[in-house]
């Protein structure tokens, strides 16, 4: 902030002295995500043909809010989203939206399920005099669940947090005795959010255990697969989303771990017809003439206008093929079993949850060192030790009361050869930490 000048130039500069200082003060001062040793939070990749697309994205500089604003956005929308259906084998009957993020996703579904619910009487009347609405998830859904159901006006108390199994999934028969016990108190159930690839450690529920229920009781489903939805595409990989033909809203992230950079998340939803009761409204300025059979997608989001998207993942799709893409998420699976496997088997270190796709954690465990709060502050030190070396970056969660160190593959850059720098990195910067654990004991 200090190296940029207070106040805007009164006279326009040269181009040639913005880039030296985007040079010397901005591109030194980011956090390196497309770095192949970013390993922290989830990968937020991106790759050639996806900058590339967006660079003409930027040119063209269309508003994609209505089909007439721009055609080619709005018919490649719903073309490119149709081929990441099949990639992903998610099922028939499904509409795709191109969100800004799994947040605006997962907003949109809660209020769509929120309408619902009361017949679509909360946007006309509001939601005074309307039965109290519940949301049910697990400790294990991302915090942007929590953020919607405060933002549509559910009220975090009606956010129900329903116990889950040693694996971190939500148990159907405490989601059925939540439900009966609402409704005996007066509250109207209203929705289901299940999570496939959990932001900690990676849990997933199962949703061909808890998505009937929710059809039983009437409720609208929603699945947050925002980072594991992209293995999806790998056949192999599609057992921790079965029965995900069930849901009413699904949501991933392209620009997570699918080689698309920033934003694109691809939501799928069951009835546009739901989503549109909700969301659309039409001033005469938008009317659009002979409308018939065409999508304003606009009308089904929240935000009017649109950039357009698709383009990239057109571009992404095209130029790596479904081969292609597949096997850069092997990799990073592979990968990731490999290095877990290693640190589990170096002396002092232990794997606090197994691979999940592309991400485990680990921490320090020296032997005899039983204390839990010196081990989350011996661990805390090695995270800190990590991320100021600078070879490569992590994070950390708390994982069962415990503080764990996670590590997450997936940027387009890493190769096999950075699993071993990590590696040995992490094992050398945790020497002297051990050495000082081991002296003060
Ligand atoms: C990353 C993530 C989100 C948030 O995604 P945005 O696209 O940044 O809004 C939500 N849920 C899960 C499970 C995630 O991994």
């Amino acid at each position: 902030m200090a190296s940029l000048p207070a106040a805007p130039p009164q006279q326009g500069e040269a181009v040639e002295d913005v880039f030296a200082d985007f040079e010397s003060l901005v591109v030194p001062h980011v956090t390196n995500w497309q770095h192949p040793r970013f390993f922290a939070y989830f990968p937020a990749n991106s790759s050639p043909p996806s900058i590339l697309a967006e660079w003409l994205t930027a040119t063209m500089a269309a508003n994609c809010l209505l089909w007439q604003t721009s055609p080619a956005g709005t018919e490649m929308e719903i073309h490119v989203l149709d081929w990441l259906r099949q990639m992903t084998g998610i099922g028939e009957g499904w509409h795709g939206i191109i969100q800004t993020g799994a947040g605006m996703a997962t907003l949109s579904a809660i209020l769509t399920a929120r309408e619902k619910a009361l017949d679509w009487a909360g946007k006309e009347t509001g939601l005074s005099g309307q039965p109290v609405l519940r949301v049910y998830v697990t400790d294990e859904a991302h915090s942007s669940v929590e953020k919607a159901v405060f933002l549509s006006g559910i009220g975090r108390e009606n956010l129900v947090t329903v116990a889950t199994d040693d694996d971190g999934a939500m148990d159907p028969g405490a989601l059925c005795a939540a439900i009966a016990a609402d409704r005996a108190a007066g509250f109207l159930p209203c929705a289901l959010c299940c999570v496939v690839g959990g932001t900690g450690v990676g849990a997933s529920d199962r949703l061909d255990t808890i998505l009937p229920i929710a059809r039983e009781e009437g409720l609208f489903s929603h699945v947050d697969a925002a980072w594991a939805g992209s293995a999806l595409i790998c056949p192999e990989f599609r057992d921790i989303a079965r029965g995900v033909e069930m849901a009413d809203s699904l949501v991933m992230n392209p620009h997570k771990w699918l080689m698309t950079n920033f934003d694109c998340s691809a939501h799928f939803i069951k009835s546009v017809e739901d989503f549109q009761k909700t969301m659309s409204i039409t001033p005469a300025y938008l009317v659009t003439q002979d409308a018939e059979g065409i999508t304003d997608y606009s009308q089904l989001t929240l935000e009017l206008g649109r950039r357009f998207r698709a383009l990239k993942l057109w571009f992404v799709i095209r130029c790596y093929g479904v081969a292609g893409l597949q096997q850069i998420i092997r990799n990073h699976v592979a990968w990731t079993n490999d290095l877990a496997a290693r640190i589990g088997a170096t002396p002092d270190f232990e794997i606090t949850s197994t691979p999940r796709l592309g991400l485990f954690s680990f921490r320090l465990r020296p032997n005899g060192m039983d204390d839990g709060a010196a081990l989350d502050a011996l661990n805390a030190r090695l995270v800190d030790a990590v991320n100021g070396d600078g070879t490569l970056y992590l994070t950390q969660t708390i994982h069962r009361g415990r503080y764990v160190i996670r590590i997450s593959i997936g940027t387009t850059a890493t190769t096999a050869a950075d699993i071993d720098i990590a590696h040995n990195r992490i094992v050398a910067l945790a020497a002297p930490l051990l050495a000082a654990a081991d002296s003060s004991r």
